[in-house]
Formats: structure tokens, sequence, C-alpha cells
């Protein structure tokens, strides 16, 4: 094949693999858009990331901590920026296990066509939903008011 050729292809195939990435401007970390605060409620900045409450509490105490950037994947982080995110994700299910004592806490890293790194963090307890399985990305069963929202991020806060 020509050089040009190739060059082409090699063109053509970024192209392609860009499109398969979501779009800053589409996405609600990067634009903190009415969907993002629809879903959470952000209660601190860490040292990479940013940690939210999910407002829906099915799984009592769920949160989520989103990297600072449009990132797709852990494994394109540096090993200096990935050590600090899972320190953030440690440190955000440590206070969570403090405030709400769950039997386990659940990590799910998905967002198939989100490109923006994020773990959703979900507390189980022996008995309560889906206990011993995978939980479910979106009840949309247990909302709670403003103020038993930010009780639960003081709770949080306290131990982060
Ligand atoms: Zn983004």
């Amino acid at each position: 094949m020509s050089g040009g050729f190739c060059n082409f292809v090699a063109k053509l195939i970024l192209k392609h693999s860009k499109t398969m990435h979501s779009d800053p401007k589409q996405c609600l970390y990067c634009t903190n858009n009415e969907t993002l605060h629809d879903l959470m409620i952000e209660f601190a900045q860490l040292r990479v990331s940013r940690a939210f409450l999910f407002k829906e509490q099915t799984y009592r105490g769920r949160c989520l901590v989103a990297y600072k950037d449009h990132v797709n994947d852990l494994n394109e982080l540096s090993d200096e920026d990935r050590n600090a995110f899972m320190a953030d994700v440690a440190q955000v299910t440590r206070a969570m296990q403090k405030a709400f004592n769950p039997v386990k806490i659940n990590y799910g890293a998905y967002s198939d066509k989100l490109s923006h790194l994020h773990f959703h963090l979900a507390p189980k307890y022996e008995g309560g939903p889906d206990y011993g399985g995978t939980f479910q990305m979106n009840p949309g069963k247990v909302y709670l008011t403003d103020a038993e929202y930010q009780e639960m991020i003081e709770k949080i806060k306290e131990n982060l």
C-alpha cells in the first residue's frame, strides 16, 4: 500500500474511533446540565474528581465519583492520575462505610455511551434491595426531601 493510502486509512480509523466516544458538549459532567442536577447533588471536590450523592436512594447512602476531565476509561490515565482517582474513590467509600455502615459497597463503572470516567458506589445491606446481586442502575423508587439529602451529605462529609 502507498503511504498516502495508509494515511487515508489511518485518518478514517481515527475519525471512527473518535465518533465512538461521546461529545463533551453533550456530557452531563462537563456541562453541569439539568440532567446532572436531576440525578445527583455535588458535595465535594477531591484530588482529581468530584463526589456526588445520587438522588435515587434505593441503596441507602449511594454516591458517585466522577473524574475531573472527559476521559473514557481508567486505563487511559497516567499512573499518578489513576492512583489519585482511586484514592478519591476509596476516600468516599470509607466515609460512606462510616456514615451508613453497609455490609458491602458495590462499585460500578459502565458508561458504554458516556465517555466520562465515573464510578457508581452502591451500599448494600443484608436483606436490603438486591443484596447478593447486582445493583440496578436507577430503580426510580426512593427519593428524599432536600433536607434529608443534606443530612446524608453532612454525615458523609463528617467522615470524608
Ligand atoms: Zn464529560
